[in-house]
């Protein structure tokens, strides 16, 4: 398999990124993305339209999500790849999965009131393309916009993380039901930057251990918030565990993410990219 500039994990306006999907599609295209997926979180409903625009610049394409999950009480996020995007118990999944997302950004303003910042569910929801899917990016989006902090690093870090006002413990998909749904969907489930976690070693093992039981197959290794020490460890457990390996900027937008489409580094060529696996499912 050759080396293939694959970008196959992003966000557009769907869901925190603040692209639409065509010009998340154009940027990736003019960035020399060769491959490329939209994963926004929890969401489906951009697949169409992300596509159309792939197809309409010659750009191949694989089905993307990015679902969020709790395991051994943190969130961890699944990326789904190449499934079939009319699939209703996929799309079910992922409905279930954003539904108390309202009611938890209601409890975020609440605790941010507390501290003095009034208004925030309004404010973030301004931010925000399907209400259903309001995050703490669209939080983090008012509170720079409205002079409460300089970027959005520094609002997660003073208010939105654990033990901070605006943060609100959530019970996400279980990690059996959201690599299901992918694979049930003809898809392949990936663990989304696994430097992210703040697991033990044990934690790790078991998170790995139990995404193969239940079907997953592949692993992040090349994504942008992890370090070049995070590419050679998690090579080193995709070699570990036979996984695929994938690859993906996590951009959200420019100016606010520090990578941007199409620009990481590529991983070392003994490894199996996930797209080998997914030949029959890119849309040319
Ligand atoms: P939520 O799904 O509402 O918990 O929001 C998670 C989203 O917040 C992630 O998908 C990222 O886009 C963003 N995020 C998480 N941590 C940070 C951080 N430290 N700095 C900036 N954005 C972050
Ligand atoms: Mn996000
Ligand atoms: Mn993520
Ligand atoms: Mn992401």
């Amino acid at each position: 398999m050759d080396i293939l500039n694959a970008d196959l994990h992003c966000h557009s306006t769907i869901s925190d990124g603040t692209l639409e999907p065509e010009a998340v599609a154009a940027r990736a295209k003019a960035n020399g993305v060769e491959l490329w997926a939209l994963t926004d979180h929890d969401e489906i409903g951009g697949q169409q339209r992300a596509m159309a625009a792939a197809h309409d610049l010659g750009l191949p394409y694989l089905t993307g999500t990015e679902i969020s999950v709790t395991f051994a009480a943190t969130t961890v996020h699944i990326v789904g790849l190449g499934f079939d995007a009319d699939d209703a118990a996929l799309a079910a999944g992922l409905a279930a999965t954003r539904g108390g997302r309202r009611e938890r950004a209601q409890q975020m303003a609440e605790g941010l009131a507390k501290v003095g910042i009034k208004g925030s569910f309004e404010g973030a929801l301004q931010y925000v393309g399907n209400p259903e899917l309001i995050s703490r990016t669209h939080f983090a989006r008012f509170l720079v916009e409205s002079g409460v902090c300089r970027d959005t690093s520094e609002v997660f870090r003073k208010y939105l993380v654990e033990g901070k006002p605006g943060y609100v413990p959530h019970r996400w998909a279980a990690l059996g039901d959201a690599v299901r749904w992918i694979s049930d969907a003809g898809g392949i489930a990936v663990i989304a930057h696994p430097g992210r976690y703040k697991f033990t070693p044990t934690e790790e093992f078991a998170l790995f251990s139990e995404f193969i039981e239940h079907g997953g197959r592949g692993v992040e290794v090349v994504t942008g918030s992890h370090s070049r020490a995070d590419f050679v460890k998690y090579a080193d457990t995709a070699r570990e565990f036979d996984l695929l390996v994938s690859r993906g900027s996590d951009f959200h937008g420019p100016g606010e993410s520090h990578t941007d489409l199409g620009t990481l580094p590529d991983f070392a060529n003994e490894l199996t990219p996930v797209w080998s696996a997914l030949e029959e499912r890119i849309l040319r």
